[in-house]
């Protein structure tokens, strides 16, 4: 009764915690020889945290996040189009946080380690194929260094947890292609400068063409932040963005002249921008939702059931609900393929739902429209966009992403403990 699991990062990572919580046994195999804190900042959504909570990592999280106090969105003169409470500060029972991804993962790994010990991991070892066996299912194992086989495991399941270009994925869907580019390029960097608004805010900046999205990840030793950021840009269509490496390295030339002129009273983007340690350039790609998730004795988790755009941050969030949805399934229903289309009926248009809201610019769209109103800014908000308006505009998004605060907070645990 073995859970194979293809991919050690957030997703595949917390099935694995999940799975060794309800006493079910499972292997990780991870295709890169070495887990090292790789990507830049992400936001974890209550509905997250409360998981990670649950699996008991409240103070691993703390120790490499900070708890978010608010969101907030501004137009490209700096002015507040509307800001909210976020996390514990909003009436949540858990709090959002504004985390390291490889900080992350790598407490996720810490905290693997030691419930379940270095034998449920094989690192440097891509599923690279599986074929159906006895009701179960045979995986070959490749070491992507030499590109040889190195052999193959049997198992009950196999849940691809492999990432947004999942190659399990890509042998269910072959014509599928590459992962869809909306337009847009991000620049990411981290900045040690100084704490804006609370200290422990998230910004969203401009529009849809050009954005500047930041909040602080870390506290620096002088009383500053570490702040992580991201430039958007709208490109012409035949811009080279097919090159998706979480590290690839960006050029400040390319981006920071749009954001020349957005130093306001209460931030200086230009000198986050100037300052910055390192800059990234990734595009902001996401897949075409999926009609089924679930194939006989394998089924995809995280960004290779559903890579959205890292807006409104979710993409983390909803593949920990995803790992801890299918380890109860396969505790409920035994491990096979019963409990894998019962995670795919529960999951997939739900996920769905928050991949198309993401294409239309989910909860950044407030910013799109206010600059459409009022492209030089405003003397009220309240002229361009009543404050009914712009509450509907969060409210709506909290309900496509299971975020509503009374619900959250009322539904019973996905794993009771
Ligand atoms: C190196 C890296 C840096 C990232 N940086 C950022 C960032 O800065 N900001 C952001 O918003 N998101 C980032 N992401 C994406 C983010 O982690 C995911 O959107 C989200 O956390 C969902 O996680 P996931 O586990 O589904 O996918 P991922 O976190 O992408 O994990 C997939 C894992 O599967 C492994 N893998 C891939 N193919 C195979 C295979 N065939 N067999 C076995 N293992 C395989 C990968 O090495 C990886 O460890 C990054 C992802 C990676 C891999």
């Amino acid at each position: 009764m073995t859970v194979l699991i293809a991919g050690a990062g957030i997703a595949g990572l917390t099935l694995g915690l999940s799975l060794h919580q309800v006493g079910i046994p499972f292997h990780i195999y991870e295709a890169v020889e070495d887990i090292r804190p790789l990507g830049v900042g992400i936001n974890l959504q209550s509905l997250a945290t409360r998981e990670l909570f649950e699996l008991g990592l409240e103070d691993a999280l703390d120790k490499v996040g900070l708890r978010t106090r608010e969101v907030g969105y501004f137009t490209a003169q700096g002015q507040e189009i509307w800001r909210e409470p976020r996390g514990t500060y909003a009436g949540n029972t858990w709090p959002q946080y504004s985390i390291h991804r490889g900080g992350l993962q790598m407490a996720l790994l810490e905290a693997l380690m030691e419930r379940a010990g270095p034998e449920v991991l094989t690192m440097g070892a891509a599923v690279t194929g599986w074929r159906e066996v006895d009701g179960g299912v045979e995986v070959t194992l490749t070491n992507r260094k030499t590109d040889m086989v190195t052999g193959t495991v049997t198992g009950d399941v196999l849940i691809a947890a492999d990432g947004i270009n999942s190659l399990l994925r890509a042998g269910f869907y072959p014509d599928e292609g590459p992962a869809v580019w909306g337009g847009t390029m991000m620049w990411r960097g981290v900045t040690r400068g100084p704490k804006f608004l609370t200290g422990r805010s998230m910004a969203m900046v401009g529009n849809k063409a050009c954005k500047f999205v930041c909040y602080p990840i870390g506290d620096t030793e002088d009383g500053g932040s570490l702040i992580n950021w991201i430039a958007d840009l709208e490109l012409p269509a035949d811009y080279d963005w097919l090159s998706q490496d979480w590290n690839r390295a960006g050029n400040r030339a390319d981006f920071a002249h749009r954001f020349e002129g957005w130093k306001f009273d209460w931030i200086d983007i230009p000198k986050i921008i100037a300052d910055a340690d390192g800059i990234w350039e990734f595009p902001m790609v996401d897949r075409n939702p999926l009609p089924q998730w679930s194939f006989g004795p394998v089924t995809l988790l995280g960004d290779a059931a559903h890579a959205m755009y890292p807006i409104g941050s979710n993409g983390a969030s909803q593949g920990i609900i995803d790992a801890r949805v299918l380890a109860r399934e396969l505790r409920d229903h035994g491990v096979g393929q019963g409990a894998l289309q019962s995670y795919d009926d529960i999951r997939r248009e739900a996920v769905n739902a928050v991949v198309l809201a993401n294409r239309g610019d989910g909860p950044d769209r407030i910013l799109d429209i206010v600059a459409d109103r009022a492209p030089n800014g405003f003397d009220d908000i309240e002229t361009v966009m009543p404050l009914a308006e712009r509450q509907a505009f969060a409210d709506r998004y909290k309900a496509v992403t299971g975020m509503t605060i009374e619900e959250l907070n009322k539904r019973p645990a996905i794993i009771a403990v």
